[in-house]
């Protein structure tokens, strides 16, 4: 598969508060939300951003859409780099990229109906000749978003819908301007678990039908799996393992997968009983104060004397790309 977008090297730094004395000497700290994350994203896949809070995978996922600015590093689509171009282009790229949020309440605006939400993209981006054309469109979306018929839904506001109906509105918004890369952040998460999968199937659905290419984001690594076609599992702005879903899950090689992949449930109690939890101690150190060497070092149940001193470095190991000293 040929790729669509490439991440390399991407930084965001946030700059944070330093004391009066810290202030006076010139000392500068920063929150190091994404620090240094590289992967690719092959036409038509799903790439899984997967990590605990705080592992930077919003962050990762906002900073190539440029919804948030990058300290460094280079985005490259279609042979540019998104984090260079002038802001006339970035118009397009906006039209190309877009998102699903993960609450659907708050991503709408309650003072408008399906229809208008639907129809703004289209006038903004003047995309449209007449107001049949329109209707048209949004009549479109909604029946490929199975809110049918379209009629019976365009009248309504947020409110006079249910929850899965109104991510259903938003997975539309996001189609409406015919996009090839769709963010998804855990864009299930607020749904009743009932509806998680319809939403789940279809979007894949809508993946075949629009031919397109999604980077999901999820804490949830049964839902990596039954999405994914690759994964990136992120740790404290790092991205610590990266490869195949099916491969990285049937056999995680990086400690923190591990310890992630020990707690996912098993429905056969009798797989259950030979499963053995990893457990880990405390939190993430905060990424003010990053410790020395792997910044999961004071967590890893697998640490050693190396460990503490030298930061790992991202690297191919058996066709898969793995950030730990003892792999
Ligand atoms: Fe654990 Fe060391 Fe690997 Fe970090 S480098 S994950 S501390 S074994």
């Amino acid at each position: 598969m040929e790729t669509l977008l490439k991440v390399e090297d991407l930084r965001v730094w946030f700059p944070a508060r330093v004391s009066f004395i810290e202030s006076l000497r010139g000392k500068k700290r920063y929150v190091k939300a994404v620090d240094g994350v590289s992967f690719e994203v092959k036409r038509g896949s799903v790439v899984c951003l997967v990590g605990e809070s705080g592992s930077g995978k919003t962050t990762t996922a906002r900073a190539i859409l440029r919804l948030v600015e990058p300290t460094g590093g280079k985005v490259i689509y279609e042979g540019k780099n998104i984090l260079e171009i002038p802001k006339k282009e970035l118009r397009k790229w906006r039209k190309e990229a877009q998102i699903i949020f993960q609450d659907p309440y708050e991503s709408l605006d309650p003072r408008m109906t399906v229809y208008d939400t639907l129809s703004e993209p289209l006038r903004v981006n003047k995309l449209i000749g007449s107001e049949e054309e329109e209707r048209e469109l949004v009549s479109k979306v909604l029946e490929d978003v199975r809110l049918v018929p379209p009629e019976e839904f365009m009248g309504r506001f947020p409110h006079e819908l249910s929850g899965g109906q109104r991510q259903r509105v938003a997975i539309a918004r996001a189609l409406i301007l015919n996009p090839k890369f769709i963010v998804a952040d855990e864009p299930v998460s607020m749904l009743d678990a009932s509806i998680r999968t319809q939403i789940l199937n279809l979007m894949m659905d809508l993946r075949d039908m629009y031919g397109l290419t999604y980077l999901y984001i999820t804490h949830d690594l049964a839902q990596a799996r039954y999405m994914g076609s690759d994964i990136v599992v992120m740790y404290l702005g790092k991205a610590v393992e990266v490869g195949s879903v099916e491969e990285v899950i049937r056999e995680p090689m990086h400690p923190y997968t591990k310890v992630l992949i020990s707690h996912v449930p098993v429905p056969d109690p009798k797989v259950a009983a030979t499963r053995k939890k990893i457990e880990i101690k405390g939190e993430p150190p905060s990424p003010i104060d990053l410790p020395p060497g792997c910044r999961f070092g004071p967590r890893c149940p697998f640490a050693k004397e190396i460990c503490f001193k030298e930061e790992p470095e991202l690297r191919w190991v058996n066709g898969r790309m793995v950030a730990c000293h003892l792999v």
